[in-house]
């Protein structure tokens, strides 16, 4: 609704003053926690932010149902007690207090968050930053090459599969996915059908971000360098656009769009994303990452480098006959491999009483 003439729209400073302000006339809104109200506000400030320095799209409102959570700063967020060895319990503001499952030792934290994830389960998650793991010091070089139907080759000879879904599972999404299908918009059933899809996906997220967890712990501790493949996996993923027909307007030409989300799929299945990210913060400024052109056509072993090298899944070199599985030649490739983009850490600037930010090297 902003046009040029109305002058500047109200920043995060001016929106909590305004926020006290309707607070002291409205109930319900009075009824919440004032800090859980700030930090929306400080979220779409960090929102807006992002979307005009064109890192990120617009913001978008948040979904009952969806969006569910919210977070506590400050020394309110330092309520926390230990009830037994394996519960704890938090005064949340309005609430009161909370029992939770310890999964591990509660640290010190200036601020925590409180979610719900699509399965109906409320976690809490307090925000501090661990320090890296330290370099083994052994001069130890790896490359890990991401593939679909092997998740992660490393150059050391070992091929890495990601857990997902097994196939009884698969089966059972599938009949659930057809179940929901028929059901009628709104009806009970189809919301039961609904939790029971998304507690399936949440099995999946679970397995694959624990495979990613353990690998990138077990990489940043055996290894002094890790470098990994550049891969710009936004655009990757990105669906494919739509062709016109320039004989016959209004149809389209084939874009292999088909080919192309089961591809998606694949790469966003692999978790290969947040194996990437999850190595910055372990093994910062370890990570190297390397142009991935040529590494799986050329031989790891005399540099010959043909397309004709790659049959499928098998490497054979038609120079001097070195035969090997082709994401593992990849993966040596990557290991020899020179950085392109390896950025030092960068300092972060930021106020105490916001989450810790990881520092990342890009
Ligand atoms: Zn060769």
């Amino acid at each position: 609704m902003w046009t040029r003439d109305q002058g500047t729209t109200p920043g995060f400073v001016e929106q909590a003053r305004q926020l006290a302000e309707a607070r002291a006339v409205i109930g319900w809104l009075r009824g919440g926690s004032q800090t859980v109200q700030q930090q929306a506000l400080r979220d779409f400030d960090q929102a807006r932010r992002n979307y005009f320095t064109g890192s990120h799209r617009s913001p978008t409102w948040r979904k009952a149902g969806k969006h569910e959570g919210f977070r506590i700063v400050g020394s309110q967020a330092g309520r926390v007690e230990q009830v037994s060895r394996k519960w704890a319990r938090v005064l949340v503001p309005k609430v009161g207090w909370v029992r939770f499952r310890v999964s591990r030792p509660v640290p010190e934290a200036k601020s925590y968050r409180v979610n719900r994830d699509n399965a109906g389960r409320w976690h809490i998650a307090f925000a501090v930053a661990p320090d890296p793991i330290p370099a083994p010091r052994n001069g130890e070089v790896v490359g890990i090459d991401r593939g679909v139907t092997v998740s992660a080759a490393l150059s050391t000879g070992e091929l890495l599969a990601c857990p997902g879904l097994s196939e009884s599972e698969q089966r059972r999404l599938a009949h659930l996915q057809r179940r929901l299908a028929r059901a009628r918009p709104g009806s009970n059933r189809r919301s039961r059908v609904r939790v029971a899809i998304a507690k399936l996906y949440a099995r999946a997220t679970a397995r694959r971000k624990d495979w990613v967890e353990k690998l990138s712990t077990d990489l940043a501790r055996r290894f002094d360098v890790i470098r990994v493949e550049d891969l710009r996996i936004k655009q990757m993923t990105r669906r494919a656009k739509p062709k016109p027909d320039p004989a016959r307007p209004g149809s389209y030409l084939p874009n292999r769009r088909r080919a192309k989300t089961g591809l998606n799929r694949g790469i966003l299945a692999s978790g290969w994303g947040l194996l990437v990210q999850r190595l910055e913060h372990k093994a910062a400024g370890r990570i190297e990452k390397v142009n991935p052109a040529y590494t799986s056509q050329m031989c790891s072993r005399c540099g010959h480098c043909v397309p004709g090298n790659r049959e499928s899944q098998a490497f054979r070199c038609q120079s001097c006959g070195y035969c090997d599985h082709a994401d593992l030649n990849a993966a040596i490739n990557i290991a020899a491999g020179r950085a392109v983009s390896a950025r030092g850490d960068r300092p972060v600037r930021m106020s105490v009483k916001r989450e810790p930010q990881l520092t990342t090297s890009a």
